[in-house]
């Protein structure tokens, strides 16, 4: 079990793997991040999409 924070703020979850992890942040984030999910100004391409998985997963990855 990975206990990671939440890469806007310091709010942790844990997963097992990357998928867990993920699936236990999104309540907070559609919560706490709703804004930023919403804002129009910032990217929200499959690429940017991408990129934030793979920064996450990284991120993750670097837990022990
Ligand atoms: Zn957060």
């Amino acid at each position: 079990m990975k206990i990671l924070k939440c890469d806007l703020c310091d709010v942790t979850a844990e997963g097992e793997t990357f998928d867990d992890w993920m699936a236990a942040l999104r309540p907070h984030y559609m919560e706490a991040h709703a804004d930023v999910m919403n804002d129009p100004s910032r990217p929200h391409s499959k690429e940017d999409m991408e990129k934030w998985m793979a920064d996450n997963q990284a991120r993750f990855d670097a837990v022990d």
